[in-house]
């Protein structure tokens, strides 16, 4: 699989199924993306780490890449053209990981807008070392593939820009390996949860899972938090940031139905209950084919399984490949054959 081709690198912790804010913000832009770039699908297991180090959650990990992999190929993504692998599947993130702490400063690294956000969903209220070096270890999943561009929503944005600065850093100092790499945000850079709340998210209970089956979709929707001034369908109702609105904008092809319903709520027309009726209708008929092509996956164990194996392959010649060029123009090749049955670094004959 030698391609010239620019490269791609995102991906996900395996901390859960994947929703519909990661499809809007990222999925659907790898999908679209993956034949004119060839493109790092990385699912991120030590980042998972940096927030949940315990035992019970390291147990958790091989379901959730299997969910991840099932996801990925449900929505599209080819593993023929597609590189899938694991993190800790390549030991030359933990080797660049460490060089690359060498070249970011600690206030640099506490300015990140995310970092605070992250350590307060996961009730962590001194910061560790590793969630501090977040999006470092990000950085080295960017750079390990020599990435070009990332697919990421917009509170990803940040962390390619500590990617970009690293590269920079790097190749200023020891010589030109890695290139700069650029964000490409989703369609709908930042997805509402259904709570209104907050950005759609696995670790704050208020997803649809590309996985979720039409009755839990409707349970949700019926669910979803609207305008919460409007307390009659007779009253005039705000489309602007009511998330209802944002989802049949972000999933119901039919342009035409959803203007209808937006101009009948902002005059008192509609009730929430038909705006949700016409959503769950929408969701459930884009969420359809991801579905059939899920279960067949699953269905098919061996399928995901060969995926794996080939992606972590693929990986980790590439890996290699960076790795040789890091040591050469670091000058840090040390290795045990240079002092073995070979002229020694102290001069004398072997
Ligand atoms: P966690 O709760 O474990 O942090 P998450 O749901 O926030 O999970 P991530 O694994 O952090 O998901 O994000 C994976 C990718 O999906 C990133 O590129 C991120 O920008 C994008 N993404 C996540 N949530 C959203 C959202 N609500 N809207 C748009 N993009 C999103
Ligand atoms: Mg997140």
């Amino acid at each position: 699989m030698i391609s010239n081709k620019p490269r791609l690198l995102t991906g996900d912790r395996p901390t859960g199924r994947l929703h519909l804010g990661h499809y809007v913000g990222s999925l659907e832009n790898r999908v679209r993306l993956q034949h004119q770039y060839e493109s790092f699908f990385i699912i991120a297991d030590l980042h998972t780490l940096t927030t949940k180090p315990e035992p019970q959650y390291i147990k958790e990990i091989p379901t959730y890449i299997k969910e991840t992999v099932l996801d990925y190929l449900a929505v599209g993504i080819d593993p023929d053209v597609s590189t899938i692998f694991v993190q800790s599947a390549i030991p030359e993130t933990y080797q660049l990981n460490l060089l690359f702490e060498m070249l970011v400063t600690v206030p640099r690294l506490e300015r990140m807008p995310t970092l605070k956000d992250m350590a307060r969903d996961a009730n962590i209220d001194s910061m560790p070392f590793g969630l501090l070096g977040y999006p470092v270890l990000q950085a080295v999943d960017i750079l390990l593939p020599r990435a070009q561009v990332v697919p990421v929503g917009r509170d990803n944005q940040s962390h390619v820009e500590l990617a970009r600065e690293m590269a920079r850093r790097f190749n200023n100092l020891y010589g030109e390996v890695f290139s700069e790499p650029d964000s490409i945000i989703g369609d709908v850079p930042l997805l509402v949860g259904t709570d209104g709340q907050g950005k759609m998210s696995k670790s704050l209970g208020n997803a649809i899972y590309l996985s979720d089956d039409a009755d839990a979709v409707k349970q949700k929707v019926m669910n979803m938090y609207t305008d919460p001034k409007r307390l009659r369908a007779t009253d005039p109702g705000t489309v602007e940031g009511n998330p209802v609105f944002i989802y049949h904008d972000a999933f119901n092809p039919s342009k035409a139905e959803v203007d209808d319903l937006k101009e009948r709520y902002r005059a008192g027309k509609v009730g929430d209950v038909e705006v949700k009726q016409k959503l769950v209708v929408a969701i459930n008929n884009f969420l359809e084919p991801i579905r059939e092509k899920r279960a067949y996956f699953l269905a098919h164990p061996m399928i995901p399984n060969d995926v794996l194996a080939n992606g972590i392959r693929r990986m980790q010649a590439e890996a290699k490949t960076t790795m040789e060029l890091v040591r050469e123009k670091t000058g840090l090749s040390y290795s045990l054959d240079l002092f073995v049955d070979q002229v020694d670094i102290f001069g004398n004959e072997g």
